[in-house]
């Protein structure tokens, strides 16, 4: 059985071939899939009720499952989802003031072998890659459950995207050609795996990086994150710079606020100098605290006392608004209660 989701125009073409069928049959099914955004082959209903019978024999719209949905009172919608395979994944919708832009969060592997101490994700391991396919079913989930079309994607729920390139690439395609979503609304967000962030330079990829920093020197990140023994600032600032020449593009610092531990003016001092000379933005999260160990949220006076630090060294910091906070939103979160 052919699943619908995540296939191109041409491969659609393939099925309504073999069924005897036009191009055209081709484009509206895929209209009916991407843009339209339906949850079975009936509710397409410019196709003769026979010529869907037919299509109903080889092909289904999606295979995954809706297992958990919270909606949080500031509007942002938490799901988890089930794949053929009982592997589970989030993916959250957030939206932001602008009632326009409806962002999805979403995982690129179930599980992440990258172990950071603060997440939750970590915590359970590396499971598998999601395909690409698997991806897209996420924000096509999204918009068949809630009627309304995705304008943003951000990779930030479970897993390292650039552990799993080659998908989270073919994904960010079909995001861009087949949901007609611009590559500027389109985020990777990483730990830093310095080998394809140079690939991405290569690529002249046009979306936004991510960086997921967290700390302003060596001895802190590695309490943090363990990869930075493996590819540590140093070298990260580099490959950074790197892509910024190649690429043009700013990158996007994402620094979690942990009380006492990075949240210091002299960790913000450390940050603005390490950052001086990068083409970047700064977002400022505020750590979400999960029972799994002893990291505390910052308080907002030091919170507001860091961004003020960093503003003053020339560069634009936002702080992430919190969402979602009485639905455990926080990126890694759902799973872990699960
Ligand atoms: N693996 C990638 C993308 C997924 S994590 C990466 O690490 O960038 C997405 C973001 O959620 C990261 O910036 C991560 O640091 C953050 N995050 C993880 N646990 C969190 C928590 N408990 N509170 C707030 N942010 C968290
Ligand atoms: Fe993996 Fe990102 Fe969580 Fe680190 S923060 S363990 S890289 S998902």
């Amino acid at each position: 059985m052919e699943i619908l989701s995540g296939l191109s125009q041409s491969e659609i073409e393939k099925i309504t071939t073999e069924l005897n069928a036009s191009k055209f049959r081709a484009r509206q099914i895929h209209n009916w899939i991407y843009l339209k955004s339906v949850s079975s082959i009936d509710e397409m209903t410019d196709l003769s009720l026979k010529f869907r019978e037919e299509l109903k024999k080889v092909a289904t719209v999606s295979a995954v499952k809706i297992k958990v949905k919270q909606v949080s009172s500031d509007g942002t919608i938490k799901y988890l989802l089930e794949y053929p395979d009982g592997e589970c994944v989030e993916t959250v919708l957030m939206r932001f003031d602008n009632r326009a832009n409806l962002t999805a969060c979403v995982s690129s592997q179930v599980g992440c072998a990258v172990n950071c101490t603060f997440c939750a994700t970590g915590k359970r391991g590396f499971i598998r890659n999601l395909d690409y396919k698997e991806i897209i079913e996420q924000v096509l989930t999204i918009q068949r459950d809630t009627g309304l079309k995705v304008t943003n994607v951000v990779f930030m729920g479970q897993g390292e995207p650039l552990l799993n390139l080659d998908n989270v690439l073919r994904a960010m395609q079909i995001f861009n050609e087949d949901f007609q979503i611009g590559a500027r609304r389109l985020t990777i967000s990483t730990s830093g795996i310095i080998p394809q962030i140079n690939r991405l330079a290569e690529l002249d990829m046009q979306s936004t990086l991510a960086i997921s920093l967290h700390a302003p020197n060596h001895d802190i990140r590695q309490r943090l994150m363990p990869i930075e023994n493996k590819y540590g600032m140093d070298e990260l600032k580099n490959a950074l710079k790197n892509y910024v020449d190649k690429t043009g593009r700013r990158i996007t610092i994402e620094y979690l606020l942990i009380k006492d531990l990075n949240d210091t003016v002299e960790s913000a001092k450390q940050l603005a100098y390490y950052l001086h000379d990068l083409k970047c933005n700064i977002n400022l999260i505020p750590y979400n605290p999960t029972e799994k160990n002893d990291y505390k949220r910052s308080p907002n006076d030091r919170i507001m006392k860091f961004k003020y630090l960093l503003e003053h060294s020339g560069k634009k910091v936002t702080v992430r608004l919190e969402r979602g906070g009485d639905i455990d939103a926080a990126c890694g979160q759902l799973r872990g209660r699960m």
